[in-house]
């Protein structure tokens, strides 16, 4: 069942949408993705040139120019390698949450495996950063029909909400038959707050962002965010990921023509598209937007015990 948030934030610029929608980064290294992982073995991950610090801290940089503030989804594995990022995203008023260790994809997981995994990432980033670590986002929005158990786990780690799942029919990640706005997945508080969907012609499409935003011309995201703007009411949610914008990551030879769509189509594009995104829209971090926060928008502390 979906419910009802509190109205989002309002502005008054001249000029932009007055809704303010959330901003979403997963950050992960190129090597990481689904799409390489039959080509690049995760214990090859340390011998690849790490390209991820950079390109985050491009997008951070890009964020403060446009008063933007997001939610930063972190890998764990990144975080361990890269502390000084997760203290530097912190800093700058995002959002800090958690994108698992390994970028294992949930249903290949055990629920005890799972929630180990969701609670030591919680921890790492929470130590990290100094900030109480809320939300989750799966790996390849895996929390599909098979493993909704993945909720109690997540809570039982301690988190408050999940963005896990993109509701439209898509190859891994289907499950069109679900609520398009947050909703409560058990008798709990806890939120799944789905990415953003546009209907149109009777069909649910995608206008979330990434491989569907490298793709698309710009003006036909910019349609689909305007017509999402005109309801108060609606949530939306965009996400990319740092190695979107780093056209100069390494090429792999012998890819399929399936794979080098997925991973390196529209990336010479991709900054520029995103500075037109910011201009054009209000963005703020996930928490904020559905007042998950906690405390009216301020930074939430960890309390060393
Ligand atoms: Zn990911």
């Amino acid at each position: 069942m979906s419910i009802d948030l509190p109205e989002t934030a309002m502005h008054a610029d001249e000029g932009k949408p007055r809704q303010c929608f959330a901003m979403s980064v997963d950050v992960e290294d190129y090597l990481h993705t689904l799409t390489l992982a039959p080509v690049i073995q995760r214990d090859s991950w340390d011998l690849w040139p790490s390209r991820v610090e950079a390109a985050t801290m491009r997008i951070i940089d890009m964020f403060d120019q446009h008063q933007v503030r997001a939610t930063f989804f972190m890998l764990g594995w990144v975080a361990k390698k890269n502390p000084n990022l997760v203290r530097e995203i912190a800093a700058r008023g995002h959002e800090v949450a958690s994108h698992s260790f390994h970028h294992d994809r949930v249903h290949d997981l055990t629920p005890h495996a799972f929630r180990e995994d969701a609670r030591s990432v919680r921890l790492l980033l929470e130590d990290l950063s100094g900030c109480a670590v809320r939300g989750f986002r799966a790996p390849s929005f895996s929390i599909g029909e098979q493993c909704l158990w993945a909720y109690d786990q997540l809570i039982d780690a301690g988190y408050s909400y999940s963005s896990s799942v993109h509701p439209i029919r898509h190859g891994h990640f289907s499950r069109p038959a679900i609520p398009l706005q947050p909703f409560r997945p058990n008798d709990s508080d806890f939120l799944e707050i789905p990415v953003a969907t546009v209907k149109l012609f009777g069909r649910i499409l995608s206008c979330a962002g990434s491989a569907q935003f490298r793709l698309m011309p710009y003006r036909w995201s910019k349609w689909c965010l305007d017509r999402l703007a005109t309801d108060l009411n609606r949530t939306v949610i965009f996400y990319f990921h740092p190695w979107e914008i780093d056209p100069d990551q390494p090429r792999l030879n012998g890819l399929s023509l399936r794979t080098c769509v997925q991973q390196y189509i529209g990336l010479a594009a991709m900054e520029k598209k995103l500075k037109r995104l910011v201009t054009d829209f209000h963005w703020d971090r996930i928490d904020r937007l559905c007042r998950l926060d906690g405390l009216n928008g301020t930074e939430a502390k960890v309390v060393p015990s």
